[in-house]
């Protein structure tokens, strides 16, 4: 179930800013706040899925296809899949997932 009171809710809508990187219809890909490596940026989807689980489960195949794409482009745009990147996604209390809106984490930039 999707809660809507989520910091990436807000992005989405445009009421809070992020240092945006690139957007298309089905995600968004802007900078974290709080970045662990040199490259530290997130692509969230525009649907409204809580986690990985309930996106595979619910979008068209047609928006996970798009959305993973997605992760691809962005990787090119910061030119890490140049120089190599990791791409992680936290899901659930055990994973220390802090928002519940499905989002991918791309980090490089640097030797991981
Ligand atoms: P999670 O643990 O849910 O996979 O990761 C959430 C990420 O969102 C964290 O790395 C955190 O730093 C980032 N984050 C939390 N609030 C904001 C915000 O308001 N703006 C941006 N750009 N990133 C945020």
């Amino acid at each position: 179930m999707y809660n809507k009171e989520n910091i990436f809710y807000r992005i989405l809508k445009s009421e809070i800013p992020a240092k945006i990187i690139y957007e298309n219809d089905v995600a968004l890909s802007f900078y974290d706040i709080r970045p662990l490596k040199k490259i530290h940026v997130l692509v969230i989807t525009k649907g409204l899925y809580s986690n990985f689980g309930d996106f595979v489960a619910n979008a068209s195949i047609q928006e996970v296809k798009d959305f993973w794409a997605t992760v691809s482009k962005v990787a090119d745009l910061l030119e890490v899949s140049r120089t190599g990147y990791r791409i992680v996604s936290n899901n659930g209390p055990d994973s220390g997932q802090e928002v519940e809106h499905f989002h991918v984490h791309i980090l490089g930039g640097e030797k991981l």
